[in-house]
């Protein structure tokens, strides 16, 4: 049985287990929030013994050429020594504004610590103190904001959505580290043809996204596709209908499942919607972001619509399941 030495204890680990679920059964909690190599919140680096191929794919080649590796995706196969990944600072913020947005999700506005930089569409990791709860959560606001704003939908049973919503309130310290990720704007081609789209709060990384792109001046046009279940579902229909008014480049559709659309939006799925809507996505930057089934569908209808895979950039709002 391999054995992982980590600040100056020794543990053993089963080759059937993650390193991180190992550790945990030995009472060592590495930080974590979706298990799923997505999040890249347990990023770790092997200090002795190699980590597995596996484990270093989706993360930079930079820092697997240093043995980091991401903690819930490694079995080991042989003895490793490991140190935490230091690649990300914590901060401390406050929250000045907590709002509901509809009746399940709730925008948070956080003053921005003032060494903390990041991209609109990144995402930060925030942690509850005492327990040291992890969960991912996107920057809907963009760097030119006082504020960092994100939008959290309450999860059913979910224990960080339960507590933002329920126990923490304005004038509270928040800690988080990060930024993270890599679905933001670049405005190295201010008339290439944008495609936004997500249902529920991956509505939060595109709104960021979308104002990035005006502020810098994007000139060619910009299409949001944001979907929910049911009209009372969706959210910022003002703010975007503002920006599409103000902005003639920018149009804005909101998208329904059931029930009649509102003035505007579109009925269906929004998985076919954008393609439908536009034909070909052909030379088109791609930008999807939430409910990981709904951002492959639409990775992989716009990759049939013409979009090339190095032209879509998504965010999965990947979690472990129960
Ligand atoms: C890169 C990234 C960005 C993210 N950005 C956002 C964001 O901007 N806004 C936001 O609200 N969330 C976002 N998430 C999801 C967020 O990190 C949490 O997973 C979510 O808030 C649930 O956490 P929880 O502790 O409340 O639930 P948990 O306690 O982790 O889960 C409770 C139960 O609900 C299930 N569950 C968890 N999440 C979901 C879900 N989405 N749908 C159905 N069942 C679920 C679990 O399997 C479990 O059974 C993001 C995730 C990632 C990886």
């Amino acid at each position: 049985m391999p054995i992982i030495r980590f600040e100056g204890q020794e543990y053993d680990c089963s080759e059937d287990e993650t390193l991180l679920d190992s550790l945990a059964s030995h009472g060592v909690m590495l930080p974590s929030a979706c298990k799923a190599g997505a999040c890249q919140t347990c990023l770790t680096r092997a200090l002795k013994g190699k980590p597995s191929a596996a484990s270093q794919q989706g993360i930079r080649d930079t820092l697997a050429a240093q043995g980091y590796f991401l903690a819930c995706l490694c079995k080991p196969s042989g003895d490793m020594e490991i140190g935490l990944a230091s690649v990300s600072p914590r901060y401390s913020a406050r929250l000045v504004g907590k709002e509901l947005l509809n009746e399940s999700i709730i925008r948070l506005r956080l003053e921005r610590p003032a060494s903390f930089s990041y991209r609109a569409g990144q995402f930060v990791n925030l942690t509850r103190e005492g327990d040291a709860l992890t969960r991912s959560y996107s920057l809907a606001s963009i760097p030119s904001d006082d504020c960092l704003e994100l939008h959290v939908k309450r999860v059913p049973d979910g224990k960080m959505s339960n507590w933002l919503f329920d126990e923490v309130v304005v004038g509270d310290e928040l800690s988080f580290f990060g930024p993270s990720g890599d679905c933001f704007y670049i405005s190295d081609s201010g008339d290439q043809p944008l495609m936004l789209a997500g249902a529920g709060t991956g509505l939060a990384p595109l709104y960021g996204i979308l104002r990035d792109a005006l502020e810098q001046g994007h000139r060619g046009p910009i299409h949001l596709f944001h979907a929910s279940l049911a009209t009372p579902g969706l959210y910022l229909m003002d703010e975007l209908r503002a920006l599409a008014t103000r902005y003639e480049q920018f149009h804005y559709t909101p998208c329904v499942l059931h029930g009649d659309a509102p003035e505007g939006g579109v009925q269906g799925n929004i998985v076919d919607i954008p393609a439908m809507t536009l034909g070909s996505l052909a030379g088109y930057r791609v930008f999807l972001c939430g409910d990981p089934p709904i951002v492959n569908g639409l990775r992989q209808k716009s990759f049939l619509a013409g979009a090339s895979m190095q032209a879509i950039y998504s965010d999965p709002f990947v979690f472990t399941p129960a």
